[in-house]
């Protein structure tokens, strides 16, 4: 026999042990079709009609006409088709072991979420991980490494200035979070106990992050009276520790300080003009979320964890300094002005509560719906176990004014809440598709392509996540297919427990994890690892 003979032998047998050995059969060219597509690729490029086919889990072939057969053929009917959605900012560890399927952000086409923000991370992150790809979830999920969480590792919760063999330990860990597949470092400058870290602790972990190809991303110190100072300290963060930086969720909190949205985009343009990487990402709603201790407590109040913030309620005086400034900062910050802007969400030690104005509760109490009785009800509150929150604080004009801002992305600041089970921020269940409907389709606030891109191309490209978030060949098929014309979020503050309409299919990896009305058996997420991972 001739070598050349050999090799066609050789040639056939490999393509009888792909495609199957049946006589006369045509090879399966594809695993999946899409016919009838408007494409929108992520880019911000206008859509384009297309098919698109999928082998495995990667984009085979884009053009306008695919021949070839496949083993299952989608009619996209001439709606979007889509990078699946890329949520950058999350609180998934809180629910992805109980619905590992992440129903809420599924249903929207989001295909990746991201964990870790708000300094506050899984720590170590490598038993998480690893847990994660054990369990088989639906989307893709990765995290961030959380400056709080390192900082509560070495230091606690303490407010004073880490020494130097503290900060080297801390960078120790952050160095170990970005070998594990940490994407970068967040930090909760707002929180206890990133607010005790001052700005040049934190340059120095971030240089560590941005050592190992990785971002920072921060819940400022300040969203309101000082928000301008927190985005100039998050460029200087960027800056100094030399990498990408990112203010996350921005947004601007209470009446008083409405407008300055204005100020706060000029500060990351000019900072964009001298070089600095500044990006900012977004949720669109007008209210924001997190524990009432948190909103309505001063920081000081809050050091050292739940006993001394007992101790110190229970002393007349400083309770009364601490009511005091409870009072301002509902006056003045999450409060909106209003008791009945802050709505309770979860509360464990009464979850009847969940839903309830703190207005209301305060009358329930029996008392005068003043600011200051609020405030009372509100520390009432802390000493029962304290609840999560929802202050409704944030004008329409300047979340409309960031979300036009092409150095804005969307990030849910969402979690995946159990069905059913109490009165979590809308956020979770609706923020792509509440993008798409209300700011693209029914406002007019940016076009659709533009909103695409910022939950796609545009944070895949901030993250380094080369192989997603552009429809193009050899990518990763996370694709979503949505109706433009019905797409929309019906998660309220009222009734938050509504999944999103409109949205067709959701792809990951090449299968097909969302179809009509319905969450198929297919857990096709992986775990995604950062740009310095040792695996
Ligand atoms: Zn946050």
């Amino acid at each position: 026999m001739q070598s050349g003979q050999v090799k066609r032998l050789a040639l056939a047998a490999g393509v009888v042990a792909l495609f199957g050995a049946i006589p006369g059969a045509q090879p399966t060219a594809y695993d999946l079709l899409i016919r009838n597509a408007r494409i929108v690729d992520g880019t911000g490029s206008p859509w384009y009609r297309g098919e698109i086919a999928v082998r495995g889990d990667a984009i085979a072939r884009i053009a306008p006409r695919i021949e070839g057969a496949a083993a299952r053929t989608i009619d996209a009917g001439g709606h979007i088709v889509a990078p699946g959605f890329i949520d950058i900012h999350t609180h998934a560890r809180r629910g992805i072991f109980e619905v590992p399927t992440a129903d809420n952000y599924t249903r929207q086409g989001v295909t990746t979420l991201i964990e870790g923000p708000d300094g506050s991370s899984p720590l170590p992150i490598k038993p998480f991980l690893d847990r994660l790809a054990a369990v088989g979830i639906t989307p893709n999920f990765a995290t961030f490494v959380g400056q709080g969480s390192v900082r509560d590792q070495i230091i606690g919760s303490i407010n004073r200035k880490a020494t130097p063999d503290e900060i080297e330990k801390m960078r120790g860990l952050v160095r170990q979070g970005m070998l594990d597949g940490a994407f970068g470092l967040s930090s909760g400058l707002f929180y206890v106990p990133g607010t005790f870290t001052p700005t040049a602790e934190v340059v120095e972990l971030a240089k560590v992050a941005g050592s190992m190809g990785g971002i920072y991303i921060s819940h400022m110190r300040d969203e309101a009276s000082g928000v301008l100072d927190s985005v100039r300290e998050t460029i200087e963060i960027g800056e100094k520790g030399g990498l990408p930086t990112q203010v996350t969720h921005h947004k601007i909190i209470g009446t008083a300080n409405w407008g300055k949205s204005g100020d706060t985009l000029r500060l990351v343009e000019e900072a964009r003009v001298r070089g600095v990487d500044a990006t900012i990402d977004q949720y669109p709603y007008t209210a924001s979320s997190t524990s009432i201790q948190a909103a309505l407590m001063p920081a000081w109040a809050l050091e050292g964890g739940r006993q001394e913030v007992l101790k110190r309620l229970q002393a007349p005086s400083r309770r009364s300094e601490i009511q005091k400034e409870t009072a301002r900062l509902i006056r003045e910050e999450r409060g909106g002005g209003d008791p009945q802007n802050v709505q309770l969400a979860r509360c464990e030690w009464d979850p009847s509560l969940a839903g309830k104005r703190l207005g209301d509760v305060t009358k329930g109490r029996g008392l005068e719906v003043t600011i200051d009785n609020a405030a009372d009800t509100a520390l009432w509150i802390v000493e029962r176990g304290g609840c999560s929150g929802i202050f409704h604080a944030i004008s329409e004009e300047d979340l409309q004014r960031i979300l036009r801002h092409p150095a804005t992305m969307i990030g849910s600041d969402g979690e995946i809440p159990i069905f059913g089970t109490a009165n979590p921020h809308p956020r979770s269940y609706g923020t792509f598709v509440r993008v798409l409907g209300r700011y693209v389709r029914d406002l007019k606030v940016i076009t659709l392509e533009d909103a695409v891109r910022k939950m796609s191309a545009f944070p895949s490209q901030r993250l380094g996540l080369a192989d997603r978030g552009v429809l193009r060949e050899g990518m990763k098929a996370d694709i979503a297919i949505f109706n433009p014309d019905t797409v929309r979020d019906l998660a309220t503050f009222e009734r938050p427990h509504q999944y999103a309409e409109g949205v067709d299919y959701t792809i990951v990896n090449g299968q097909v994890a969302f179809e009509g009305g319905k969450m198929t058996a297919a857990r096709p997420g992986r775990v995604l690892y950062g740009p310095s991972a040792r695996r």
